[in-house]
């Protein structure tokens, strides 16, 4: 009965001269998405929307599901499309569906209608009257509100018929592949994930960095890191994670400089290195899960010591959230549930019982001296021997 899903969009409708830039690759990320799901589909670009035409087995809520993972769409509507204008078959149609998604109709609803074929029989006020009547005819449950309906049923009058009612929230945002490339530091923690969310939900593709201290943090502390990687991924595209071998840099850092300090030192080479991975892979950022006061190393005063080693801009997009705020989306994204798996990552076992929570750059800068002899080198072999892992959501889980 559904033949396919009308897909509105927000933000990208306002990009003017490059709107067509947008659509095309909100098109091209629907097609990725849907060609991981059982049936065919055909998506175009059509007056303002996408209309994504469904054909072979398919099924319409798991088609929904992915739907609302892809950023850029505001709303999917399942439509009814009838190539037969004719009012009776129309009338006909729009009863059938109703039936159809709602089982016996028993609400108030209104009748919303656009006519983009000016030649059409019924003007838009004529459709609604028309049709509201032929429903409440049909169904004894409803009735007319004008004011305040519980559902809103939609019949457009286009180069076809596009009959649609049930509205299901999109993601927002904007279309992957609009928007660049930036390397996330993506730890086993709650933040991390969901800051490579939302950033990926402004259009920007990711590679991510994981810092693995082996044998200080697990082999399995990394799978669930390569679990979260994959489960970004759901939103944000097919994630290349880099694993970084940080033991022998954290061990230097741990002989070498103030216990206290440790933590921002060992932080400022995570931001080295993953500004250099991030060079070398063509993104042009840095995205980081930290937020204000969080932890000593997310005080502003540590903040800017760690920020002083980048050059490329870091984006830390939770950085004024609380952390019940940061729970409830990683929650939703379905992240939560993994980063609480209590392997430990590497930042819990160096850390110091006091750690400076008001750092000054020119102290840290000393102490960076007294790992000068052999630090440079670690650093290029940490980069040289990164691995990758290719994250990419599927949804029946292969
Ligand atoms: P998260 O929940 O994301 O782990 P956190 O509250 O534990 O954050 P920190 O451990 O201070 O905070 O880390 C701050 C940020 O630094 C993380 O959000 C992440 O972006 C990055 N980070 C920390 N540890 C690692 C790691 N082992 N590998 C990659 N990135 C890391
Ligand atoms: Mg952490």
């Amino acid at each position: 009965m559904v033949q396919g899903f009308l897909l509105k969009y927000a933000e990208i409708g306002i990009k003017g001269k490059n709107r067509y830039k947008f659509e095309n690759a909100l098109c091209e990320q629907v097609r990725i998405k849907l060609s991981k799901i059982d049936g065919s589909y055909n998506v175009v670009r059509s007056q303002g929307r996408i209309y994504a035409e469904a054909t072979g087995d398919f099924d319409c809520d798991e088609v929904i599901e992915e739907l609302i993972t892809v950023p850029g769409i505001s709303a999917i509507s399942p439509v009814k499309v009838v190539a037969d204008k004719s009012w009776e078959s129309v009338k006909k149609a729009t009863g059938d569906f109703i039936e159809k998604q709602y089982g016996n109709p028993d609400f108030s609803f209104k009748v919303k209608s656009k006519r983009s074929d000016k030649g059409y029989i019924y003007t838009s006020p004529e459709i609604c009257t028309e049709m509201g009547a032929y429903l409440l005819s049909r169904f004894k449950g409803l009735k007319v509100d004008v004011q305040n309906p519980e559902v809103y049923i939609w019949v457009e009058i286009r180069d076809m018929v596009y009959i649609y009612s049930k509205v299901y929230k999109g993601a927002g945002g904007m279309p992957l592949g609009t928007a660049g490339k930036a390397m996330l530091l993506l730890s086993g923690g709650i933040d991390s994930p969901v800051a490579g969310y939302m950033i990926s939900k402004r259009g920007v593709s990711l590679d991510a960095v994981y810092f693995h201290a082996p044998p200080y943090t697990s082999e399995r502390a990394k799978e669930k890191v390569v679990t979260l990687a994959r489960q970004v991924s759901r939103y944000a595209g097919k994630i290349r994670l880099f694993t970084v071998n940080f033991t022998d840099i954290q061990m230097y850092i741990y002989e070498k400089c103030p216990h206290e300090e440790l933590t921002i030192i060992m932080r400022r080479y995570m931001m080295r290195i993953a500004e250099a991975l991030a060079a070398n892979n063509k993104c042009i950022g840095l995205v980081t899960g930290e937020s204000i006061g969080q932890v000593a190393s997310q005080t502003m005063q540590s903040l800017a010591v760690t920020n002083e080693v980048c050059h490329m801009p870091v984006y830390r997009p939770l950085i004024a959230f609380d952390k019940q705020d940061i729970v409830n989306i990683a929650e939703k994204i379905g992240t939560f549930e993994t980063s609480i798996q209590p392997y430990e990552d590497c930042c819990t076992i160096f850390v110091a019982k006091h750690p400076v929570t008001k750092p000054r750059a020119d102290v840290i800068r000393n102490s960076e001296k007294k790992i000068e002899e052999k630090i440079e080198e670690m650093v290029k072999t940490a980069i040289n021997t990164a691995t990758i892992t290719e994250a990419d959501w599927q949804p029946h889980g292969i």
